[in-house]
């Protein structure tokens, strides 16, 4: 570290005393003109002597923003919470949610700052959300803040999954500062800069159901169908319209995250969008080795939240919610069947999904089970989620010997088990016709090359750290560029597409963020 370890130089002061910062963007701030139960209006709490980490170009340009507006001093200032931007009405939302299965009756924004609804380019909205910028009503037991090392992985992950084409909220930057934050070991403070369209969770629902104020649960659920479901406003009965369309947009998004082998870590109903997006990342994590029962939160000591139990709590969830809207529905029955249509919703999404990674141009008879074969298959031979697919674009139809696909069949330790499922492929790739240049360039516009692995956020959060004594925040940049353009090769970085290497098979992750 090139500073010495400070604390604020005046815990009381709040970024509500310093002179605002005009960035230039223009605000209309819908969620603060909601009445006073959906929120606390509060200033961000300031950190001293801040530093820019990282930030978004492609974030900054959905705003307007020209990537060097955040650079300077007073931008940094604003991305910290230590100075107000103009326009901005910054507040905490409440919500509550079922963490691992128990509702717990009030969570809400207890680190997270709202601070407005910027208009941005083309008329978009996207509110922007400082993460870790200090205590809030709703902070309990914690310390309104986050570190350095989630921060980063939350900035990178975010934007690596919109690159991916993956509903995600969006990051714009993160900030550090050498205040230290307590956690397993001390850390550093961040606070990440974080758009959405909006941060309602199905635990804003729960929250104004538990405490009975129907009259707020329907300001909100008109609120978020006025501004993202207009359809459901057309239908004959708009709120179970708006469940149903809720219950399909988790019901692809789950099925998306499966294709690329993400497991979110924390899948409780205060993280879950109401628009279906992404949301709070804290312990996910993305396959290296495939394990269907993979769980990437050492937290979870149940594994609720396994990568093959996510479709299953995005369903869960979903009921959470619809009793939730019970009072606006009005139909327990109509209620279950409009949450039920997950099921139909994710099957039919999941199978798309697999048969575009498999290249499959045409749906046929059998082709869940080639699925199910090859997941068992990979599984059992904990082969590397991201790297097999992308190889298996390379597969031949006629290949006359095995070694001929050997790119692919290296990757599996059980060749002959390998050789008998690429048997089955190949035949039903012949079935359709299926063109070996023209399948390789679809599968590799769905089976992308690089993702987040573990190993590679750990090493550029080590040097932004300055584990080594100097710090780097070159490596965090350069990540964000590869990871900017998953589905192309990158011959330079091709280091970055390998298996984790030695070090990194222990890397654990908590929900400590
Ligand atoms: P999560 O599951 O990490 O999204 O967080 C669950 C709840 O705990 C949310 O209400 C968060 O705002 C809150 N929370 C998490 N970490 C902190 C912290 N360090 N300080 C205050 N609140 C926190
Ligand atoms: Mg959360």
């Amino acid at each position: 570290m090139d500073a010495p370890v400070t604390l604020p130089l005046d815990p009381t002061a709040t970024a509500a005393s310093a002179a605002p910062v005009d960035l230039g963007l223009q605000f209309d701030n819908s969620f603060a003109r909601l009445s006073g139960q959906f929120y606390t209006r509060l200033a961000p709490t300031p950190l001293p002597r801040p530093y820019l980490v990282a930030a978004s170009t492609a974030a900054a340009d959905l705003l307007g923003l020209a990537p060097q507006a955040l650079r300077s001093d007073e931008a940094v200032e604003v991305l910290t919470g230590n100075r107000p931007i103009v326009g901005s009405e910054p507040l905490a939302a409440v919500y509550s949610g079922h963490q691992f299965g128990v509702y717990v009756p009030r969570l809400g924004d207890g680190r997270a700052i709202l601070l407005g609804e910027a208009v941005g380019r083309d008329g978009q909205r996207w509110e922007l959300q400082l993460k870790g910028a200090g205590k809030t009503p709703y902070s309990r037991m914690g310390d309104g803040r986050a570190v350095l090392r989630s921060s980063i992985r939350e900035f990178l992950c975010s934007e690596a999954m919109h690159h991916l084409g993956v509903p995600t909220t969006r990051s714009l930057a993160v900030v550090g500062s050498d205040t230290p934050v307590f956690r397993e070991t001390v850390e550093t403070a961040a606070v990440a800069t974080r758009m959405s369209p909006s941060f309602v969770r199905f635990g804003s629902f729960e929250y104004f159901y538990w405490t009975k104020q129907h009259d707020a649960l329907q300001q909100l659920a008109d609120y978020v169908i006025d501004r993202f479901y207009p359809e459901s406003r057309e239908a004959p009965q708009p709120y179970l319209h708006f469940l149903e369309v809720v219950a399909r947009r988790t019901a692809r998004l789950f099925a998306q995250w499966q294709g690329v082998g993400f497991c979110h870590g924390v899948l409780n109903t205060d993280n879950m969008s109401i628009l279906g997006l992404t949301i709070d990342y804290g312990p996910f994590g993305f396959m290296d080795a495939f394990d269907a029962g993979y769980v990437c939160n050492h937290s979870d000591s149940h594994g609720r939240y396994a990568y093959n139990m996510q479709p299953q709590i995005a369903h869960w969830n979903l009921y959470a919610l619809g009793q939730a809207l019970v009072p606006l529905t009005d139909d327990i029955d109509a209620t279950k069947g409009a949450i039920d249509t997950f099921v139909g919703e994710y099957s039919s999404a999941i199978d798309g999904v697999f048969r575009a990674k498999l290249g499959l141009a045409t749906q046929q008879a059998g082709d869940e089970a080639l699925v199910n074969r090859l997941i068992d298959l990979l599984s059992a031979n904990r082969t590397d989620w991201t790297r097999f697919w992308r190889r298996l674009s390379q597969l031949r139809v006629d290949a006359t010997a095995p070694d001929d696909d050997a790119a692919v069949r290296d990757l599996v330790i059980d060749r002959a088990a390998f050789d008998a499922w690429a048997g089955d492929y190949r035949t039903r790739l012949r079935a359709e016709g299926s063109d070996d240049a023209e399948r390789r360039a679809r599968m590799e516009r769905v089976n992308p090359k690089y993702v987040l692995r573990n190993h590679l956020a750990e090493v550029a959060i080590r040097s932004a750290r300055g584990d080594d004594g100097v710090r780097d925040f070159g490596e965090v940049e350069r990540l964000l560029k590869v990871l900017e353009r998953p589905y192309d090769e990158q011959p330079e970085f091709e280091a970055y597409a390998a298996e984790p290497p030695d070090w990194a098979r222990g890397l654990e992750l908590s929900c400590s963020s």
